[in-house]
């Protein structure tokens, strides 16, 4: 049986990557692959690059959208196949949520436009968990970490929230927002329930 994908998304500081480095601890979860994006390989290098300098954001998006393809093909897709479970740190809807910010104003519907091109390649996630949090908040958790991006900004983060709610007003199947602006632990508590509920 084909495993199950789950993704972590939201702002940047709403607590993904404090949830993964948790989860991989813990012992309700069993075997599971935890992977991230942008990937660390050397397409996921070339993004990092683009996301510290100021890159055309549609040669960005390509960059992130090759990386997406790569970490399919390699990692994604061979764990899904022996029915491992996987849980990525970001994956397609940061994509669709951030460039779709970013995009604003060359297309009509950047965010509509960015999907599309997804479409009929990319494995959409069983379950998406969309870490939510004011921006305001996010950023000042973000405030003490040695590199900071480019997209940790107040006003950038609000286009990037509304994109992610837009998602999950889409999807309400696929997605479940959960609530960061608490207890690290509380968030564990309900993370871990949502995740156990599907696998
Ligand atoms: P992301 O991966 O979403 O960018 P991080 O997990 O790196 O966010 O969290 C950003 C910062 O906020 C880190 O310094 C982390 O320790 C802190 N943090 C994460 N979750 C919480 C929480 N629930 N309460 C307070 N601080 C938190």
């Amino acid at each position: 049986m084909r495993g199950k994908l789950i993704t972590l998304e939201g702002i940047d500081g709403s607590g993904k990557s404090t949830m993964s480095s948790r989860l991989k601890a813990h012992p309700a979860l069993g075997d599971v692959l935890f992977t991230r994006e942008p990937t660390t390989d050397w397409i996921g290098e070339a993004v990092e690059r683009a996301i510290h300098s100021d890159t055309d954001h549609l040669a960005e998006l390509f960059l992130f959208t090759a990386d997406h393809a790569e970490h399919i093909a390699k990692v994604i897709r061979p764990a899904l196949e022996s029915g491992r479970t996987v849980i990525s740190d970001r994956y397609s809807d940061s994509r669709y949520a951030y460039q779709g910010m970013t995009l604003h104003g060359r297309f009509e519907d950047p965010m509509k436009w960015i999907q599309d091109i997804h479409r009929d390649w990319t494995i959409v996630p069983d379950l998406t968990i969309l870490f939510d949090i004011e921006p305001e908040i996010a950023v000042q958790r973000c405030s003490n970490r040695s590199e900071q991006t480019k997209f940790e900004k107040i006003e950038l983060l609000e286009d990037v929230r509304a994109n992610y709610l837009r998602l999950a007003g889409e999807d309400p199947e696929r997605f479940v927002i959960v609530n960061t602006d608490r207890a690290i632990k509380r968030i564990e508590a309900d993370v871990i329930d949502i995740i156990t509920s599907l696998v």
